[in-house]
C-alpha cells in the first residue's frame, strides 16, 4: 500500500525518547512525577456528572446528533459569553459546538490553507496549529514569543510579503506553554493587522478561567471589529476539568463558522448528547467549582514558582492557565534538562523545545497534579540541586 503524501509532512514526534524513558522506569517499578502533562487531576464536578448520568439514560440521546450541536447548548454557550464577557453572539450563526476545542483548531485549517498558503503560528505553541497547516499542504510562518516581548508576537516584524500570503493568524492567550496572557490592546492591534493583511483570526481561548490573584482574561471577541474577522476557540475541558468528555466550541464570525460546520458535517455526526447535556449544566450552573479550583491551582503555583526559582530556574509567575514556564541553567539544551531531571530525580517535564525553536532553553511544569504529588516532587528538585552542587 502507499500513504499519503500529506502524512510524510508530519515530524517525527519529539517526545518519543522521553516518554519512553519513562515507560521503562514505570515497568521496572520506579514512581516517576510528572509535571509533564495539561490535564486537571481534580474530576469533573458532581453535579456535571449527576446530569450526564441522567442524559444518558434518556433514549432521545442514544440516536445520532446534529453536526451543529443542540440549540439549547448553542444557546447555553452564547448567554455564557454574555455573561462572562459581555459579548453578544448569534446562537444560530455565530456559535458552533466541537468534539473538543482540538478537533476544531485541526479541521479550520482545511478551511484556509491551500497548498501553499501560509498561516502565522505562535512559536512556541500548541503543535495543532501548525500540524494542521502542514497536513492542509500549508506553511507555518513561526512567530517567536519571547519573554522581551512578554511573550506577544511583534506583528510589525513579519515581513510584507509573509503577510500577504498569509491566510490565518494564530493566537493563544492566556498562553500554552508560556502562561503568559494578553491585554485588549494586543487583540485591537491584532485585528487591525488582520484587516490590513485581509487574513483571519483564530484565537485559541482554553485558558480564559484558569486564573489567579482575581485576574479575569478578557475575549479576543471583546474587540469591536474581532467578529468581521475571527473566531474564537474555547473548551470545557480546562474550566471544568472535563478533558475526558470531548467538549468545546468556535464562536464569532458567521462565515468562519459556517466553513467550519460545512467542512465538519462531512467528517462528524456531533457531539454525543448526553455530554450536550452535561455542557449545559456545566455552562449555566453555578460557577463556584470554577474558583475552588483556582484557589488550588493558584496554592500550587505559589508553592511550585517557589521551589524553582530557590533551585535556580527562573520561573515567572504566571496570572493565567496551568503551567509554569521556567528558563532552565545554563549549560543544558531543555532535552538535555529533561533527561537530567528524569534520570537523577524521577521528576517528568516538558522541554520547551517541544513547542517550537523558541521554546529552547525553557521547560514546561503543570499544575495538574495532586498536592501530595506536587509536595513530593518538589521535595525532589530541591534534594537534586542539593546532591548535584557537591
Ligand atoms: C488543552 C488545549 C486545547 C484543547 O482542548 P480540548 O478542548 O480538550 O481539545 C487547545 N488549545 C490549547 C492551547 C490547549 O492547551
Amino acid at each position: 500500500m502507499k500513504l499519503s503524501h500529506r502524512l510524510d509532512k508530519l515530524p517525527p514526534y519529539l517526545f518519543v525518547e522521553i516518554n519512553r524513558k519513562i515507560a521503562e522506569k514505570r515497568a521496572r517499578g520506579e514512581d516517576i512525577i510528572s509535571f509533564a502533562t495539561g490535564d486537571p487531576d481534580i474530576p469533573t464536578p458532581q453535579h456535571i456528572i449527576d446530569q450526564l448520568c441522567q442524559a444518558a439514560h434518556d433514549p432521545a440521546n442514544h440516536r445520532y446528533p446534529e453536526t451543529a450541536g443542540l440549540p439549547e447548548l448553542c444557546q447555553a454557550i452564547a448567554r455564557w459569553y454574555q455573561k462572562r464577557f459581555g459579548v453578544t453572539l448569534d446562537p444560530n450563526k455565530e456559535v458552533l459546538p466541537l468534539i473538543g476545542s482540538k478537533e476544531g483548531i485541526g479541521h479550520i485549517s482545511f478551511c484556509f490553507i491551500d497548498p501553499g498558503d501560509v498561516a502565522l503560528v505562535p512559536d512556541p505553541g500548541y503543535p495543532v496549529y501548525s500540524m494542521s497547516t502542514l497536513l492542509a499542504g500549508g506553511e507555518p510562518y513561526f512567530m517567536p514569543l519571547t519573554e522581551k516581548n512578554d511573550f506577544l508576537p511583534d506583528l510589525e516584524t513579519i515581513p510584507k510579503k509573509i503577510a500577504g500570503k498569509a491566510k490565518l493568524l494564530w493566537l493563544n492567550y492566556p498562553n500554552n506553554p508560556t502562561g503568559a496572557v494578553a491585554k485588549l490592546d494586543f487583540f485591537q492591534k491584532a485585528a487591525s493587522f488582520a484587516k490590513k493583511h485581509n487574513l483571519a483570526i483564530c484565537h485559541d481561548a482554553p485558558y480564559t478561567e484558569v486564573a489567579f490573584d482575581g485576574y479575569s482574561p478578557p475575549s479576543f471577541l471583546q474587540v469591536p471589529e474581532a467578529r468581521e474577522i475571527g473566531v474564537e476557540f474555547h473548551s470545557l475541558s480546562k474550566t471544568y476539568n472535563m478533558t475526558g468528555w470531548r467538549i468545546g466550541m468556535a464562536v464569532g464570525n458567521a462565515r468562519m463558522i459556517d466553513a467550519l460546520f460545512r467542512f465538519k458535517s462531512n467528517l462528524d455526526s456531533g457531539i454525543p448528547q448526553a455530554i450536550q447535556r452535561a455542557a449545559i449544566e456545566a455552562l449555566t450552573s453555578s460557577q463556584d467549582c470554577v474558583a475552588e479550583h483556582n484557589a488550588i491551582y493558584q496554592r500550587r503555583r505559589d508553592k511550585l514558582v517557589r521551589a524553582l526559582n530557590d533551585i535556580g530556574l527562573r520561573a515567572r509567575s504566571p496570572k493565567a492557565s496551568f503551567y509554569i514556564w521556567a528558563r532552565i541553567p545554563d549549560g543544558y539544551t531543555s532535552i538535555e534538562f529533561t533527561a537530567e531531571l528524569l534520570d537523577k530525580a524521577n521528576v517528568a517535564v516538558t522541554p520547551g523545545v517541544g513547542y517550537g525553536n523558541a521554546g529552547e532553553g525553557y521547560a514546561r511544569l503543570s499544575l495538574t497534579l495532586p498536592d501530595d504529588r506536587l509536595d513530593e516532587g518538589i521535595s525532589r528538585l530541591l534534594n537534586w540541586n542539593r546532591t548535584k552542587r557537591k
